[in-house]
């Protein structure tokens, strides 16, 4: 592991320790070999002064909820030094009384919480102290012999601390082992099964000390030849089953979630191991993974849905032998599958929840396959790993952030997203919580949508195999399809039916009807495996109340009508609800060009303004407006409606 410290961004922090400590925190955090989302910790001792004008020890400790590689110095919590020391010396103390003892003794009382191993970096006599996972130290603890490894790697230069729970039990144990001891002969602290302590008088000297322990850990394991070889991997995929496998996990977690299928060779590689029922079942890399992957993936055989049956019922076994009737089972659904000869799966929430899930999966794929080559992957046992899934202060980690969007865990498709619309109708999904595969033909849709959660595809879709390629690779990424908003649509110069030209009539009929029908024809299969499933078909005031001169537009609407209609007929039994919205013009969509919407005025006989408001309650109608009135078709409200057509123009006298 490179050693990345720069003397010259470590002098802009000019001498400042708690500088020093976010810029050496934030190189430790960068390096996901040393730790993975949120994991880890680091402080610094150093004294402040009251504002009686005393001196005081503090010890600035990582927040909880702060992320090492992009901490600043606001997410260290100050804590009186002389009180963590003395709270060390309890015999005993929960963990929910020493968070509250730790937050009474912060000199700021708007901090963060400090991390749960306050106590321990505060018993340490050194002024900077780094706390990290690292992958190869972890690897070899997580072994038949670990402890025997870790001996042969470091000699007695490093203090060995067998497992116990993280938290005061854990600051006690080595408050206890440390009391007489002469902190000069070690180099730092190896905890089995969890991780590794560095420290020194200099942040440069603590971070350096990190990096040497951790490289000559990772030494050891290419010297013993624990390196994985990953082969050339074909995944058989298989994405209508994948479907079928969200559709599973989502029902037995009680709520909508992402799947997301990773056929990286290393991924399916992993998966076609042959003894994988037993090494990718033992337990997770660091006990604290276990809040986010719980203890083991679920492997999918022939039956994937009765294999993640099976998943769920050993779950439950496995909390009522360890809960002893005290704790609130979480639900018992898996967030991660091994397929084999397929690759992984990483369910989530949402996007951020499926890339944490990913990323810890990668390392614990690598670890095992390394541990086995050292002889055999050993991790915890269940018990520990049970104490530590239902530990109070890992579940609060989870709890934290408000109410569940309305949308979370669903996937979208809108055509015609570029612009108007399907452009409000993006942005709202989106924000309601829904991941959004966002369709158009102009390119332009992959500039306009950066946002994470937005995949902006560009696409004809009046060419079946454009719109096949972007719901394959939809499903691909996020396990199925909830929500369809087709959408597309052109509006073309008006022509009376005497002079429609040949290729505007075509041309309409091709839009805004035929490829309605090949997006339903995609989308159907995958829609009967959906959470909720829904199809929301924009359609147009012209439809009940048509004008004179557009007549190719309009007669592709009524199509299209009596198109969903007839869905709506045929996917009820599949549970799959299909309503129509006819809004009145929206002014802000591309196809109302200042020029069209002069011509139509002039039609009319009135001013632009009149125009823009010709409706009983004189109001214009935005994109937003009709954006809305889509989310509220795809939500609970309308939970039980399908084959309707809902106005959303103003009102309009020929229509009520
Ligand atoms: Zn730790």
């Amino acid at each position: 592991m490179e050693n990345s410290w720069s003397h010259k961004e470590a002098k802009r922090c000019k001498d400042n320790p708690l500088a020093l400590r976010v810029y050496s925190s934030q190189l430790l955090g960068r390096e996901p070999d040393l730790v993975l989302h949120g994991g880890g910790n680091t402080s610094v001792k150093t004294t402040v002064r009251n504002f009686f004008g005393e001196e005081e020890m503090i010890l600035y400790i990582k927040g909880s909820g702060w992320d090492l590689g992009t901490i600043e110095a606001a997410g260290f919590a100050p804590v009186k030094l002389d009180i963590l020391k003395r709270m060390a010396q309890l015999k005993k103390l929960s963990d929910s009384a020493m968070v509250k003892g730790q937050r009474a003794a912060m000199i700021d009382p708007n901090a963060p919480t400090p991390s749960v191993e306050a106590i321990l970096h505060a018993i340490i006599p050194y002024a900077f102290v780094d706390h990290t996972h690292a992958d190869s130290v972890v690897t070899i603890t997580n072994t038949l012999d670990g402890e025997r490894r870790i001996r042969e790697v470091y000699g007695d230069r490093v203090l060995i601390v067998p497992y116990v729970m993280p938290g005061f039990i854990l600051a006690r144990k080595i408050y206890e082992m440390t009391r007489d001891l002469d902190w000069s002969k070690y180099d730092g602290m190896i905890l089995l099964n969890h991780g590794i302590f560095t420290f020194a008088d200099t942040a440069r000297k603590s971070y350096a000390q990190m990096i040497r322990l951790v490289s000559m850990a990772e030494d050891y394991l290419k010297r013993r030849g624990a390196v994985v070889k990953i082969k050339k991997q074909k995944s058989q995929v298989d994405l209508l089953t994948l479907a079928a496998i969200r559709w599973a996990v989502a029902r037995h977690k009680g709520s909508a979630l992402l799947a997301s299928l990773k056929i990286l060779d290393k991924a399916v590689s992993f998966s076609n191991l042959r003894n994988i029922d037993s090494i990718a079942t033992r337990g997770p890399l660091t006990p604290d993974h276990v809040i986010r992957t719980k203890p083991t993936p679920v492997i999918l055989k022939e039956n994937p849905v009765e294999d993640i049956q099976r998943f769920v019922e050993k779950y439950k076994k496995y909390f009522k032998q360890y809960a002893h009737g005290q704790w609130t089972m979480l639900d018992p659904a898996p967030r991660w599958a091994v397929w084999p000869g397929h690759g992984l799966i990483s369910f989530g929430a949402n996007v951020q929840d499926v890339q944490i899930v990913s990323d810890i999966t990668d390392h614990t794929i690598k670890a095992i396959q390394q541990a086995e080559i050292l002889g055999g992957w050993k991790v915890l046992s269940e018990k520990d790993i049970f104490e530590m899934e239902y530990w109070e202060l890992e579940q609060a980690k989870l709890k934290k952030g408000g109410k569940t969007p309305l949308f979370q865990g669903k996937v979208a498709l809108v055509t015609g997203a570029a612009s108007g619309i399907g452009k409000a109708c993006v942005l709202s999904l989106h924000a309601k919580g829904a991941v959004v595969v966002a369709l158009d033909i102009n390119r332009e849709v992959e500039r306009i949508f950066t946002q994470k959660g937005i995949v902006p595809t560009v696409c004809d879709v009046t060419k079946k195999d454009q719109i096949r390629k972007a719901i394959e690779a939809m499903i691909q990424r996020f396990g199925g399809l909830d929500i369809v908003v087709s959408n597309a649509g052109i509006f073309l110069a008006s022509e009376n039916i005497a002079q429609i030209k040949t290729a505007t009539w075509e041309k309409s009929l091709q839009v805004n009807l035929s490829s309605h029908q090949l997006l339903l024809q995609c989308a159907i299969p995958y829609l009967e495996l959906g959470l909720d499933p829904t199809v929301i078909v924009i359609g147009s005031k012209n439809v009940p109340a048509p004008g004179p001169g557009v007549a190719a537009y309009s007669v592709a609407k009524a199509g299209l009508t009596q198109l969903a209609r007839v869905a709506a007929l045929e996917l009820a039994p599949k549970g799959i609800r299909v309503n129509v919205v006819h809004p009145n013009q929206v002014f802000d969509t591309a196809i109302w060009t200042p020029e069209v919407l002069q011509k139509r005025a002039e039609h009319y006989g009135i001013s632009v303004a009149e125009y823009k408001t010709n409706n009983l309650l004189k109001v214009e109608i935005t994109s937003q407006d009709v954006a809305e009135m889509v989310c509220a078709l795809a939500g609970p409200v309308f939970l039980k409606t399908t084959g309707a057509q809902i106005p959303i123009d103003g009102g309009n006298d020929r229509v009520v």
